[in-house]
């Protein structure tokens, strides 16, 4: 017992140790995030919050016209970054980094949001389908992992990667096998490096939205018409039909998938990671499709 008893307590001191070493995380006034496909949509409004919050923030995206806006709207220069990346790319990811680090002298908040919707039917869907949409969004935003893990590592003061999945990364959603599979494959993204990353006090949580019709160029770009054709509705009516399916019978906003990712990284949920975090009004808790 009194040998037991001595490991517990070894054990414990050993454990305090580590929790003093692990640096708190910083508020979002003195962060740097660095956030893909944040051109559009609800990227756009997440560094939006992360910016009214006070982040210097990194508008990365394909579209260099989009993500020049939304930097401008962000402040400009001073507060705001536009830089122009294809996250199927390592060279640019790493030259986003660069960019990211030379402006604001590095990167603590990294959100995985960039993505495309190639999602049909499976007799439909090719191999380039599958291959597009994976190279995207599973190994896009596993690239845009490791380049943040590598450069909070180097830093040593701990950060935040945050996923947005989606509902579908749990549920089936109809017909879009691709799409539903590299949500899948990003949670489990999110449980492989909270766990890997942990040590560093780096966490890794992520989002999982459903029905963020509005602003969504996803939707706008045919994805809209797809799900209006399966559920038997007017496109320009989706977003009413989908807030009606929730629990809460509202619909959910960029805003509401950015209010989330505050929560995530501002600092209560500190000892929070590998978590997705349903901003859905509902529709998962209650297995709708
Ligand atoms: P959106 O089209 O408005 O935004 C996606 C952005 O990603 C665009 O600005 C686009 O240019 C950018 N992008 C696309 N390919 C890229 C690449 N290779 N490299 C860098 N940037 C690239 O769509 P959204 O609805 O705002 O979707 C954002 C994220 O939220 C996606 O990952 C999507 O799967 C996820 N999501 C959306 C919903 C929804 O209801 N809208 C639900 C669940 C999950």
């Amino acid at each position: 017992i009194e040998e037991s008893e001595k490991f517990r307590i070894e054990y414990w001191e050993l454990e305090e140790a580590k929790l003093r070493r692990m640096p708190a995380p910083k508020p979002l006034a003195a962060r740097v995030a660095l956030v893909t496909g944040a051109g559009s949509g609800i990227g756009r409004a997440i560094a939006g919050r992360l910016a009214a919050e006070g982040a210097c923030v990194v508008v990365a995206d394909l579209d260099a016209d989009s993500a020049g806006r939304v930097a401008e709207e962000l402040g400009g220069p001073d507060r705001a970054l536009a830089v122009t990346v294809d996250v199927t790319s390592e060279e640019q990811i790493a030259e986003a980094f660069r960019a990211a680090a030379l402006a604001f002298g590095g990167v603590d908040l990294v959100v995985n949001n960039a993505g495309i919707s190639v999602s049909k039917p499976l007799l439909e869907t090719s191999a380039r389908d599958w291959d597009l949409q994976h190279s995207i969004m599973a190994r896009g935003s596993f690239l845009v992992s490791r380049e943040a893990a590598r450069i909070m590592g180097e830093q040593g003061l701990g950060g935040d990667i945050v996923y947005i999945a989606s509902k579908n990364a749990v549920f089936a959603g109809p017909n879009n096998i691709a799409y539903s599979a590299t949500k899948a494959d990003q949670a489990h993204q999110v449980r492989l490096l909270a766990a890997e990353l942990g040590e560093q006090g780096i966490r890794v949580n992520g989002v999982n939205p459903d029905g963020v019709v509005r602003g969504s160029g996803i939707f706008a770009g045919g994805w809209g018409a797809q799900r209006a054709a399966v559920y038997g509705v007017e496109e320009s009516k989706l977003g009413e039909f989908y807030a009606q399916r929730t629990l809460l019978k509202r619909e959910v906003l960029p805003e509401h998938v950015a209010n989330a990712v505050f929560a995530l990284t501002a600092g209560d949920l500190s000892h929070t990671t590998g978590l997705l975090i349903p901003v859905d009004a509902g529709v998962a808790a209650a297995f709708l499709r």
